[in-house]
């Protein structure tokens, strides 16, 4: 088995690093109330989705 020529190097793995990220997908922000919410999810601060109301809030 083929064994690494050079330890590789705090730069180069920090570099690497930098295309994992740590982000939530699809996260947009609610027309209606402003909150984060999952696109193509009924937004759960205010029970809305398309622009009305689909879940009742008391
Ligand atoms: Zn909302």
């Amino acid at each position: 088995m083929a064994v690494p020529f050079r330890r590789t190097s705090k730069t180069r793995k920090r570099m690497r690093r930098t295309h994992y990220k740590l982000s939530v997908p699809g996260m947009v922000e609610c027309p209606q109330c402003g909150a984060l919410k999952l696109s193509h999810r009924v937004c759960k601060e205010c029970g809305y989705y398309k622009g009305r109301e689909v879940v009742n809030v008391e």
